[in-house]
């Protein structure tokens, strides 16, 4: 009996899977899934992250022993031992095939070129797709042939090539004729609030059609942190509990198939911004070292330790900064009109290397996703693909009054603040810092504006 092994990466889930769906049309298959701590901890990825991936694996293991396909959960330290355990396990069970799904950073991407090279000099067919995008990686090009840099164009572009792609998830595979013994079960380390995050792809498709239900008010409610009006998906499109291509369906299937609807939408123009950031990754994978995108890009940070310790902890003093940063450490996730907020807080107010907030917030985010994290910094720092302009710096007071008027967000992670009235708790007085032992602000707003704006000019 040939048997082909599915190495599960970050696409944990059977639906729109397609080296899942493909390995499976060729016979019996085993699932694997190596965690490689040591690399994760390199690549600063956090603990929350991991905790969500392995159980939303024994979730995984649970609908895929359904159709009679074994997962095993094995843990090494580096990208060097998955593939010394993928050779390992394509000789003990003799696999005529590997099948994975493609990843974009530079490491990722020599690892799984050597994979391929080794394992089929084994004589293992490794067969490789790509399963985290909605359109092909790399079919989008502008007249000149070249990657977009500018969104909107992209994004126009992306609609046309979309309306020639795949619309349809693939299929889980059908019930293999195999019976499984004894499956691998290693353990990770975990630490995530499962009661805000519920683990794998049905949760995160509970989730989906939980949105959806309310995606017509996605527009208005999205820049309000106090209001759950995004889709809280991130951490599971991060994984690859949910794949684009699922979400965009559902969308198209709650607007009845109407094509309109479905390119006009808000949320599916986020989901886009999702794809651009992937696409410039692909496109530029030195970016994955931290370089600016832009090689013209200003740099003039400066060694502000004593502000960086301060924003990490959320305590600058500046309620909805500090709202932000506590949000981030408390549940690992932080609204996006927040990330910009505390992007531009620390890097241009602060003057603060925006690579150190990066690297800051991928150690913390449950949803840590090299493209969109490297992506977002550097739209802040206009280093970045269609940054904002230099001068664009989001004065912290103004944001606060606009987006949480009641000072209702800030209340829930600044509790100290709770007594305050609706004006006093965007900017507290002297008085009442001392009064609720709450901290004096670490930096001078308009002295902090002027300089950044003469040394970024
Ligand atoms: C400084 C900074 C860092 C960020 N780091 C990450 C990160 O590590 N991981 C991450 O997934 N997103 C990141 N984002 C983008 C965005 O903030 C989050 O995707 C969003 O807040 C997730 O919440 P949601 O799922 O409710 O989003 P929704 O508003 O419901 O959007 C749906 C999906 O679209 C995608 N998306 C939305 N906005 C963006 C965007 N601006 N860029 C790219 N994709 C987007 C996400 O996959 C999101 O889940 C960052 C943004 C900034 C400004």
């Amino acid at each position: 009996m040939t048997v082909s092994i599915v190495w599960f990466r970050q696409d944990i889930r059977v639906e729109d899977n397609p080296a899942l769906h493909y390995a499976a049309k060729n016979g019996n298959v085993i699932g694997l899934y190596i965690e490689a701590e040591e690399q994760r901890k390199e690549h600063d990825e956090s603990d929350a992250k991991v905790g969500l991936i392995y159980d939303s694996l024994l979730k995984l293991r649970e609908q895929l022993n359904k159709l009679n396909i074994p997962l095993h959960i094995v843990k090494v330290e580096t990208f060097k031992d998955q593939i010394k355990t993928l050779e390992n396990w394509v000789d003990e069970v003799s696999a005529e095939g590997l099948y994975f799904n493609n990843e974009y950073p530079l490491n990722e991407k020599k690892r799984d070129n050597d994979v391929e090279s080794r394992i089929t000099k084994k004589g293992c067919r490794v067969e490789r797709y790509d399963g985290d995008l909605a359109v092909e990686p790399s079919v989008i090009k502008n007249k000149q042939g070249e990657p977009y840099k500018v969104f909107t164009p992209y994004k126009k572009a992306w609609v046309e090539q979309h309306k020639t792609s795949r619309l349809k998830p693939l299929d889980a595979p059908q019930k293999q004729q195999y019976s499984i013994e004894k499956q691998v079960t290693d353990d990770f380390s975990k630490n995530y609030r499962d009661d805000i995050w519920h683990p794998g792809p049905i949760a995160a498709m509970e989730r989906l059609q939980r949105f959806l239900g309310k995606v017509e008010e996605y527009k208005a409610n999205r820049d309000i942190p106090s209001l759950s009006g995004t889709s809280l998906l991130s951490p599971y499109l991060a994984i690859g509990a949910i794949s684009v291509r699922q979400c965009i369906f559902e969308l198209y299937q709650h607007y009845n198939q109407d094509e309109g609807k479905l390119y006009g939408d808000k949320w599916l123009s986020e989901l886009v911004w999702r794809e651009f950031y992937r696409q410039i990754l692909i496109d530029q994978p030195e970016i994955t070292r931290h370089k600016p995108f832009n090689p013209d890009a200003k740099e003039v940070w400066v060694d502000n330790q004593e502000a960086f310790e301060a924003w990490k902890k959320g305590k600058t003093g500046f309620p909805i900064i500090d709202a932000a940063m506590r949000q981030l450490n408390q549940t690992g996730w932080m609204h996006n009109r927040l990330r910009m907020n505390a992007a531009m807080f620390l890097n241009k107010l602060c003057l603060v290397d925006w690579r150190w907030g990066e690297k800051y917030f991928m150690q913390q985010l449950i949803d840590g996703d090299f493209a969109s994290n490297n992506g977002g910094w550097q739209w802040c720092s206009s280093t970045g693909a269609d940054g904002a302009p230099y001068f664009r710096i989001m004065s912290p007071l103004s944001q606060s009054k606009r987006f949480d008027p009641e000072g209702d967000f800030i209340r829930k992670f600044v509790p100290e603040l709770e007594s305050l009235d609706k004006h006093s708790i965007h900017e507290p007085s002297d008085e009442q810092r001392t009064e609720l032992d709450y901290p004096a602000p670490v930096i001078d707003y308009k002295e902090s504006r002027k300089r950044a704006l003469e040394l970024l000019s």
